[in-house]
């Protein structure tokens, strides 16, 4: 029994890789990069271990409180509005 292989969606295999974790509240968002995640090769689900998602959450906690000092990215916010 292979107990470390995980699969997703019908053919995905989750895959440990990085990823950048984004959250948004209000106008202020918060980019957490180079997040520890598995992710499905086939669909690209991104999944997190419960020690990840912790340490995501008293991240994003301190951010928004005020308490971190972030780097200032460029942003830019589009509404979607099909064209069809
Ligand atoms: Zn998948």
């Amino acid at each position: 029994m292979n107990s470390d292989a995980h699969y997703c969606c019908s053919a995905g295999r989750m895959r440990e890789g990085r990823h950048d974790f984004m959250a948004r509240a209000g106008d202020e968002i918060l980019v957490i990069k180079d997040v520890p995640a598995l992710i499905c090769d086939t669909c690209g689900e991104v999944e997190y271990t419960l020690d990840v998602s912790r340490e995501i959450d008293a991240i994003m906690k301190e951010f928004f409180a005020g308490r971190l000092l972030a780097k200032p990215l460029a942003a830019g916010e589009i509404v979607f509005k099909p064209r069809w």
